[in-house]
């Protein structure tokens, strides 16, 4: 069944799709939900994205794009409150929600919520407003905690993921490897999850010439340019990389580009400068700090390589980004990398990810040799199927299987009826 006009109410509840990205809880989740909401609204589709008001220097209401708004509810404070703790508040958003439906008399026809704590409020909406539920986790605790590498997460986060797994009607992950992830480590049937991959505006990430880009950056000509761009979290391996880069030291005009990260008071940044120092590349790397999404397409221009150390990712949008900009990606076999990349081609998996391996990954694409040359415009190429526009209409394509399997529901409840009277 195709809905022409849908109503839909999306909860992104810890991190707000109008954050800043690159700072510690806003990144990749946010572009998804801004860019997909944006495409849902152009096709006719209605999408209230709720958050958490987080500081008080939003209106409640903002009309983000056509058909698309975000609206700030109140949990707890409205100032900071750690991610974790947050699960203790939603109750309170449930109720500031219940009462702007009611005030604005609003309808919906289905909630997508994102990540766990989204989709805890949401299981409650699920059942208050009789709707159904499209679940994306984003990330697993269960999978972060093997990775092991940055905090542990709660027995709470994975309980509730894994009951999540049961109750919304529709789970979408970004690949087929989530998919795997959520079947083998929270049980989840299989016939409940959709894969969609994440995409890349195509019309911000264009490439431009190198030498342009890097002159506008104030960055030499000659220097071969390295680039990290996300968030300063133990996951993303920001450590090995610059480990990385001691291996490469005999490249004399090496500059690391890192971008990224909540500013240099933060005990995450001064960690890394540190490293530098302590690794003795303080010279060699430039922390650039946050950029903001519209200027980062002549760093992406300007670097040899972008480079994707991280020790899990769901899917990995920078990559994308790099490449619809004609920029080659050394990545760890993480997300969608292994699909999206063309070894020695458009980027390199490291699969063993010890530093010396990136490292020699990283010198294929400044030295030049090792790789097939491929133009800028080829490596575009390679990404022209991502753009958001086509992730919308796969989201789509999900919600109406949904619908489809609610009323097969539906129809099994009434003929179950039927044949017990
Ligand atoms: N980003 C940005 N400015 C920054 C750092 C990151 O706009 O200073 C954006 C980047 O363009 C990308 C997103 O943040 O779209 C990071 O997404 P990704 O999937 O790579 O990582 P996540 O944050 O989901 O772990």
């Amino acid at each position: 069944m195709k809905r022409d006009q849908l109503q839909i109410a999306m909860f992104s509840i810890h991190s707000s799709p109008i954050g800043e990205l690159g700072t510690k809880n806003t990144g990749g989740m946010s572009v998804y939900i801004r860019e997909l909401a944006r495409q849902l609204g152009t096709r006719g589709h209605c999408v209230d994205i709720y958050t958490r008001l987080n500081g008080s220097k939003h209106n409640q209401i903002i009309d983000l794009y056509d058909n698309v708004r975000v609206i700030h509810l109140s949990a707890g404070n409205n100032g900071y409150v750690h991610k974790l703790a947050l699960y203790y508040y939603l109750s309170d958003f449930f109720r500031a929600l219940e009462r702007f439906k009611h005030q604005e008399n609003l309808h919906y026809d289905l909630i997508h919520s994102h990540y766990w704590l989204s989709g805890r409020l949401g299981s409650w909406v699920q059942d208050r407003w009789n709707l159904p539920h499209l679940v994306m986790f984003h990330t697993l605790g269960t999978v972060k905690n093997i990775a092991g590498v940055a905090d542990q997460e709660p027995d709470l986060r994975i309980a509730t993921e894994k009951k999540l797994t049961r109750t919304c009607q529709r789970i979408l992950a970004p690949t087929e490897r989530e998919k795997d992830n959520l079947i083998t480590y929270y049980k989840a049937p299989s016939e409940k999850i959709g894969v969609a991959p994440c995409g890349v505006n195509l019309d911000l990430f264009q490439p431009m010439d190198r030498a342009a880009a890097r002159q506008c950056l104030g960055f030499d000509d000659n220097e071969s340019i390295v680039l990290y761009v996300g968030r300063f979290d133990p996951i993303k391996g920001i450590d090995r990389l610059l480990e990385a880069a001691t291996h490469l030291q005999d490249h004399r005009r090496l500059r690391l580009v890192i971008i990224g990260g909540d500013g240099p008071d933060t005990p995450e940044y001064q960690n890394l400068q540190k490293m530098t120092r302590k690794l003795g590349i303080q010279n060699t790397v430039t922390f650039a700090g946050r950029i903001e999404q519209n200027h980062l397409p002549p760093y992406y221009s300007a670097a040899d390589v972008l480079v994707v150390p991280s020790y899990y990712e769901s899917f990995g949008l920078v990559g994308l980004e790099s490449l619809a900009c004609g920029t080659p990606v050394v990545a760890t076999e993480v997300g969608a990398m292994r699909s999206i990349l063309r070894d020695g081609e458009t980027g390199q998996i490291v699969t063993h990810a010890n530093p010396r391996s990136l490292a020699k990954a990283i010198e294929i694409f400044i030295t030049g040799s090792g790789a097939k040359k491929v133009s800028a415009d080829m490596i575009r190429a390679s990404v022209l199927k991502f753009g958001w526009s086509n992730v919308a209409a796969a989201v789509i394509d999900e919600y109406d299987t949904l619908f489809r399997q609610m009323n097969y529901e539906a129809l099994d409840n009434a003929s179950a009826k039927v044949s017990s009277l």
